[in-house]
């Protein structure tokens, strides 16, 4: 007889490592799986600490953003605060006043793909040392259809926990793409577009603050499998979408709401060229977010298209930046790494002229770059100059329409 998981099923021949018992055998995989219940089960559980506010005041949260994120104060000043209020309201929890009941404040960030919105979402959560997961709102489905249920994003936060729900309980999710669940069209009852309004509907519930139960390993849920029973109420949501065309929603807005004595005034000092500063929730509804979901993202802020004097300052400022991530791989071989101005200047125009943004900064510098960590550490060499005549030549020879997103 062939041997075969006793959990699975499956034989020595589908899996990767067969475990034997004294009655029987369990594989990788299912071995992993009752790692992760027997760790849901014994999990010690970690709130959130009130103490970590009193070193992080908004001005500290946007001090430490900008370590990571270039330019967009706007957004980062509107986060800070968010953010703090939102975790202020966790700590008062215990002696809360009957009268004040502090609201919930999820985020949405509006702006263009590459302008950092999961880079700042993604470092508040490193700050604060809180679970953080990220997911595409393309990617869920309603119950019941093909695709995730809107309860994997929870799963993936209680990994991101490793199972400590309390903890996962106070963590960050970054939805992204809000604006491709929207629905078309601003006349709800000739234009239901079904599918997406029910997706609208089913991150609503998270959004609101309600007990959900988790397949702690994701997938469909069946009948047979344990579930673990989620807070979503102190979650903090921050959604993020590009809104592509918004800009003509507020500018309908603009122009019907300035009417009568001084609108001609008003009018004029509107600056048509970054109308996305004055987004606010009723442009998001024109767009086709419903009212419901709408209402559970009260702070509204953007993202700008970054600059070329942004993009520059991103290979070299941020902590981890590009250029600080080359220098640290050739100071491990004992090369001292210096790129010229000139070649900053030379990548950045190439990331404008192709419109590649700040996601495009990596593939042109790996572009340029491979040769050299390819053939400096076996050559002694104890020094490498980036010139713009090597970024130049590298370049030349590159189809860069792949880095466009
Ligand atoms: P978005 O979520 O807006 O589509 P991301 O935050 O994922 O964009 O940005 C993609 C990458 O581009 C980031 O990992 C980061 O390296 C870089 N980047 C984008 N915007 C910024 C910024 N403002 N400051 C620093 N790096 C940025």
């Amino acid at each position: 007889m062939i041997d075969k998981c006793s959990f699975c099923e499956r034989d020595r021949n589908e899996v990767n490592m067969l475990i034997s018992g004294a009655e029987g055998y369990i594989c990788d995989e299912c071995a992993e799986k009752a790692m992760d219940i027997v760790k849901a089960e014994l999990q010690e559980t970690h709130d959130f600490d009130p103490e970590i506010l009193k070193h992080n005041k908004p001005k500290d949260i946007k001090r430490f953003i900008d370590q990571y994120v270039v330019d967009q104060d706007e957004a980062k000043k509107t986060v800070a605060v968010a953010v703090y209020n939102h975790y202020k309201r966790l700590s008062v929890k215990h002696i809360k006043r009957d009268d004040v009941d502090i609201e919930k404040s999820n985020i949405i960030l509006i702006g263009r793909t590459g302008t950092g919105k999961t880079l700042m979402a993604r470092t508040i959560a490193r700050m604060l040392d809180v679970p953080f997961t990220i997911v595409d709102a393309t990617v869920l489905t309603e119950a019941g259809y093909v695709g995730e249920d809107v309860e994997s994003i929870l799963t993936r936060l209680l990994q991101s926990a490793d199972y400590d729900t309390a903890s996962a309980e106070h963590g960050i999710v970054f939805i992204d793409e809000i604006d491709k669940i929207a629905r078309k069209g601003d006349n709800p009852s000739i234009t239901r577009d079904v599918s997406g309004e029910g997706v609208q509907q089913a991150i609503l519930k998270l959004l609101e603050g309600s007990v959900v139960n988790v397949p702690p390993q994701g997938g469909r849920k069946h009948p047979e499998q344990r579930m673990i029973p989620v807070n979503t109420n102190n979650i903090l949501f921050i959604v993020g979408g590009a809104f592509e065309g918004i800009e003509k929603n507020i500018a309908n807005r603009l122009n019907t709401k300035v009417v009568g004595y001084g609108a001609q005034q008003q009018r004029e000092k509107i600056d048509k060229n970054n109308l996305i500063k004055y987004v606010t929730s009723e442009d998001l509804r024109a767009y086709g977010l419903i009212p419901e979901i709408i209402g559970r993202l009260p702070v509204v802020s953007y993202l700008n298209e970054l600059s070329k004097d942004a993009l520059k300052r991103i290979l070299t400022e941020p902590k981890n930046s590009l250029i600080k991530q080359y220098k640290y791989l050739f100071e491990i071989d004992d090369i001292e790494f210096s790129v010229q101005k000139e070649a900053l200047d030379y990548i950045v125009d190439v990331a404008a002229k192709y419109k590649l943004g700040a996601r495009g900064l990596r593939g042109i510098c790996e572009n340029i770059m491979t040769d050299a960590m390819f053939e400096l550490p076996s050559n002694n060499a104890k020094k490498f100059v980036l010139t713009e005549k090597l970024a130049k030549d590298k370049l030349q020879i590159t189809n860069l329409e792949q880095y466009r997103k």
